[in-house]
């Protein structure tokens, strides 16, 4: 059998970023309104700090107004409760995302709830994820729509196809199911408490792995021919001492008995800061009307 297509979500998230941006400036010079996105980082945890200047620098060059506010990392709950209220009334702020992880003495639960939902980029507030379970029109989380759009431009339409989904996070793997099922899949969710779980994951014609655990999903565990979107970014130790990333699927293996798959880097990665601007110009078209 020939070795699985490769879904490249680099250059889909760069197709995606240049519409996004094309839109911008429309909106910019019909209405006069530039969207705005503040990124909240509290304290100093490395693979945070990169996320948050990518995504600074990505803003900009979408055309769009860019905040980052970083905090040490023994801000209270209430200091950043504060921060985001006054982005919440920050008129040139359109969308709000505070870098998760934050420091133990933050709930984030409680900075997610206290989010405008309208601002709510990152598609978390118990708000968006209500509406996203009910099938009405909301801010979703960023990395699951963009494994949607990955499988959709891989496939076509999704309708009828099993698409199993490994890992049931708020983050990723509900909202990943609730988009399946919105788009007419028939969806499995498997977790850390399925049994048997490769005899699971080799019924998906899809098969989305979120569980965050290293090469996790062997070859003989996906059905021949299936799609696989492999969420996961796991820092492993690679040769020579240094490290290197892999994804949740073990990737050598699984290009053999795949019919498609996306690679860990440059699958799914790059299309949530993508889907990030999107969501950003979607709540200041909101706004504006
Ligand atoms: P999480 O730890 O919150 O959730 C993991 C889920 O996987 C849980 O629901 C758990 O039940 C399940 N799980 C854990 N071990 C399992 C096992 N052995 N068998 C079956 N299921 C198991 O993680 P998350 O936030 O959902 O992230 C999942 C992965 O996706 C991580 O590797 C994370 O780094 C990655 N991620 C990537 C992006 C991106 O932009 N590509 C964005 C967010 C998360």
């Amino acid at each position: 059998m020939s070795e699985a297509q490769l879904i490249d979500g680099k250059a889909q998230a760069a197709l995606l970023r240049e519409r996004v941006a094309a839109e911008t400036a429309v909106l910019m010079r019909e209405h006069g309104v530039k969207p705005g996105l503040a990124v909240v980082l509290v304290g100093d945890d490395p693979a945070s700090q990169i996320y948050v200047r990518n995504k600074g620098e990505m803003t900009l060059e979408a055309g769009m107004h860019s905040v980052t506010i970083r905090l040490p990392a023994e801000t209270t709950q209430d200091e950043l409760l504060g921060v985001v209220a006054r982005l919440n009334a920050d008129e040139a702020i359109h969308g709000i995302l505070v870098q998760f992880p934050v420091p133990p003495q933050i709930d984030p639960a409680v900075i997610q709830s206290a989010i405008d939902p309208d601002k709510d980029v990152d598609g978390l507030s118990p708000v968006n994820a209500g509406r996203l379970a009910l099938g009405l029109p909301a801010l979703t989380a960023c990395t699951p729509v963009g494994c949607v759009m990955l499988l959709k431009g891989a496939l076509g339409t999704l309708r009828g196809r099993h698409a199993v989904v490994v890992g049931r996070s708020n983050l990723v793997g509900k909202p990943i199911a609730q988009l399946l099922l919105q788009a007419d899949c028939t969806v499995t969710m498997a977790h850390s408490r399925t049994v048997d779980l490769p005899s699971v994951t080799r019924l998906g014609d899809i098969l989305v792995a979120a569980a965050g655990r290293p090469e996790m999903v062997r070859g003989d565990w996906i059905k021949p021919g299936a799609t696989v979107i492999d969420v996961g970014i796991n820092r492993v130790a690679g040769e020579a001492g240094k490290t290197k990333l892999v994804g949740d699927v073990h990737f050598a293996e699984a290009v053999q008995v795949a019919g498609r798959i996306t690679p860990v880097p440059g699958g799914v990665g790059p299309m949530t800061i993508a889907c990030l601007l999107r969501n950003t110009l979607t709540a200041a078209k909101l706004r504006q009307s």
